[in-house]
């Protein structure tokens, strides 16, 4: 018992002295390995050595990227992945901010400058005033 344990523990002290200096899993990682994933479960109804090459290409990039000793030029690639996600995150975030308050708040969208603006249901007819640019729409809610 205790060798199988000793094992382990050195096969983590030796994960862990390989990993040192090198950059890790990160969000555009992540996003990489899904996007492979995806793409075998694609494969199994239709083209499947185009998207298994695929997803084999991405998971290298994965390996590549985690395994990777160029640490500022992974985290350039992170936060140019994340800059340019930015809106989609933005509108996800929302999608489930909306979903959580369904049952006691109604969104609206300022009809100058686009913000999403949330107030509380059941309150009849009310001038909603936009914090952003100052607009005022007249809404039911
Ligand atoms: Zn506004």
């Amino acid at each position: 018992m205790d060798r199988i344990k000793n094992w382990f523990r050195s096969l983590g002290s030796k994960m862990q002295s390989f990993m040192y200096g090198r950059y890790g899993y990160d969000e555009l990682s992540q996003f990489l390995s899904k996007t492979a994933l995806l793409c075998v479960i694609v494969g199994l109804f239709a083209y499947p050595g185009f998207f298994c090459g695929l997803a084999m290409a991405l998971y290298l990039v994965t390996m590549f990227r985690m395994y990777s000793k160029n640490i500022m030029k992974r985290k350039q690639e992170r936060d140019a992945y994340l800059r340019r996600t930015q809106p989609l995150r933005d509108w996800q975030a929302l999608q489930k901010r909306k979903f959580n308050d369904r049952k006691t708040h109604k969104f609206y969208r300022c009809s100058q400058c686009k913000t999403s603006l949330r107030v509380p249901k059941g309150k009849g007819k009310i001038k909603i005033h936009c914090p952003k640019c100052g607009a005022e729409i007249v809404k039911k809610t």
